[in-house]
């Protein structure tokens, strides 16, 4: 039977050796979604497509093969987003959100792909706040998903979020007031943080605050994304 080539402008997510020199490659492309290739050789001395299977990869794939059981023959690299690995906060924060596009699209999400390649170009050239960049993504990626979260304004009665706040599945974020039972409290600093308000915060405060939205991604959209890399920074 014949094989077709597949086009995927994509990004690396994950790459784990395979056999004496090949790697398998966890790509998520802006129209396929999540897309696993072989990169053949790619771990012998001078392979030419060894960058192609670095993760944090973004580029042009030529995939050929068909029916999910593709080898990458050539990638054309947009960016390699290099500055990420120079800082530990910013790569850990991209680790996470290499992670986190993985399992967001296992159906093609191509809002969320853009949320994603905007934080690790901020991550990268812009010494971006590592966990301002990523509580950017998740803020995107849950409204990518169809949920929103305002967390400047009650969910109920709209009146203007100050202090602490609390979220249900039901409610989204609401007030004090208008907080029913089984409902996860939000501190006051943290909501600041997550709404926007305040930036010039302490770290472990920004820490907390996206480990809070992994856990509301994981209740909203029901996908798990380990929190690890943030948990041993506190
Ligand atoms: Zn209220």
């Amino acid at each position: 039977m014949q094989t077709q080539d597949l086009k995927v402008n994509a990004i690396a997510v994950r790459a784990v050796p395979y056999g004496e020199s090949d790697m398998i490659v966890t790509l998520v492309g802006v129209d396929t979604g999540r897309v696993t290739a072989t990169a053949r050789g790619c771990l012998k001395r001078g392979a030419k497509l060894r960058y192609a299977a670095e993760p944090f990869n973004f580029g042009d794939y030529v995939l050929a093969g068909r029916n999910g059981r593709y080898i990458i023959t050539e990638c054309s690299q947009i960016d390699s987003f290099s500055g990420i690995t120079a800082d530990i906060d910013a790569y850990y924060a991209g680790c996470l959100i290499l992670e986190a596009l993985s399992k967001l699209s296992g159906e093609p999400s191509p809002e969320t792909f853009m949320c994603a390649l905007r934080a690790l170009k901020a991550l990268a050239y812009d010494n971006a706040d590592a966990n301002c960049a990523l509580r950017d993504f998740l803020l995107g990626a849950i409204c990518s998903e169809g949920n929103s979260l305002d967390f400047a304004n009650c969910n109920s009665c709209r009146c203007k979020l100050t202090d602490a706040a609390y979220f249900s599945d039901s409610d989204g974020i609401v007030c004090q007031s208008c907080a029913t039972t089984g409902v996860i409290p939000i501190d006051g600093d943290v909501r600041a943080f997550l709404a926007g308000e305040r930036e010039d915060i302490p770290k472990v405060i920004k820490l907390r605050a996206n480990i809070l939205l992994l856990e509301l991604v994981h209740n909203m959209i029901g996908i798990h994304i380990s929190a690890d890399y943030l948990t041993e920074q506190l």
